[in-house]
C-alpha cells in the first residue's frame, strides 16, 4: 500500500498511442494526484533540437544539455504533439545521457509532487521498470496497432493536423520498435505491472478497472 510520506505513487506505461496519458490523466483526478507526462519531457528536449536545424542527426552532448535545461514552459507548448515531434522524441529517447538528465526531474515529481499534491501519478515507458520501481500500482497499456494508429489519426484530424492513417500505422510501429529494442531502459511491463488492453474497453471502463484493482488489489 502507499507509504505515507509519500502518499500514492502509481506509474502507467505504455506503447504509443495505448490510452495510458488518458488513463493516467483520470487517474490523477480520482485521487487527487499530481500527473507527469513524461513523454512530453522527450518531446520537449526534441523540440528544443529541432528548432536549432538538427535533423536525424543527433549530437548526444548537445541533447543532454537540452534536457538538462527542460522546464515546465516546454511541456506546453503547442508542437508537443506534431509526428515530426514524435519521431524526433523516440530517437532521443534512445540516448543514455538524456534519460539520465531527465530521471531526477521525474523522481523528484513522484517524491514532491507540486501544488500539495499528496501524491502523483507518471505516464511512460519505463516508469514502473526504472523511474519507480517501487511504485504502489503499476499499469501497463496496450491495444493492436491498428486500434492504436486509428486513434492517433483521429486525434491528428482533431488538432486540424493533415494526416494519412497508412502513414500513422507505420509511424507508431517503427517508434514501438524502437521503444522496446533500445539498449536503455527498453519499453516493457515491469514484472509486477497489471495489464490493460485498451482496445477492449470504453475510457470510462478502462479507468473503473484501474480503480476497482487500486481499491482491492488482491
Ligand atoms: O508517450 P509519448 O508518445 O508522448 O512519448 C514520446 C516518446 O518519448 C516515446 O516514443 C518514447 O521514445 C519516449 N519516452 C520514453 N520514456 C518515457 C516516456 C516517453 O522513452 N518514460
Amino acid at each position: 500500500m502507499a507509504d505515507n510520506t509519500r502518499g500514492l505513487v502509481i506509474a502507467v506505461d505504455g506503447t504509443a498511442a495505448s490510452g495510458k496519458g488518458t488513463l493516467a490523466k483520470h487517474l490523477a483526478r480520482t485521487y487527487n494526484l499530481a500527473h507527469l507526462d513524461t513523454g512530453s519531457l522527450y518531446r520537449g528536449v526534441s523540440i528544443r533540437l529541432l528548432r536549432q536545424g538538427v535533423k536525424r542527426e543527433i549530437d548526444p552532448q548537445l541533447a543532454a544539455l537540452e534536457a538538462s535545461r527542460i522546464e515546465i514552459a516546454d511541456l506546453n507548448d503547442p508542437a508537443l504533439r506534431s509526428e515530426d515531434t514524435s519521431a524526433m522524441a523516440s530517437l532521443v529517447a534512445s540516448l543514455p545521457d538524456v534519460r539520465a538528465a531527465l530521471m531526477e526531474y521525474q523522481r523528484q515529481f513522484a517524491n514532491q509532487p507540486p501544488d500539495d499534491h499528496k501524491g502523483a501519478v507518471l505516464d511512460g515507458r519505463d516508469i514502473g521498470t526504472i523511474i519507480l520501481p517501487n511504485a504502489d500500482f503499476k499499469f501497463f497499456c496496450d491495444a493492436a496497432p491498428e486500434i492504436r494508429a486509428e486513434r492517433r489519426y483521429k486525434e491528428l484530424l482533431l488538432a486540424g493536423e493533415t494526416a494519412i492513417y497508412a502513414d500513422v500505422l507505420d509511424a507508431i510501429k517503427e517508434r514501438d520498435h524502437r521503444d522496446m529494442t533500445r539498449q536503455v531502459a527498453p519499453l516493457r511491463p515491469a514484472d509486477d505491472a497489471i495489464h490493460i488492453d485498451t482496445g477492449e474497453f470504453t475510457v470510462d471502463e478502462m479507468v473503473a478497472r484501474a480503480v476497482q484493482i487500486i481499491a482491492s488489489p488482491d
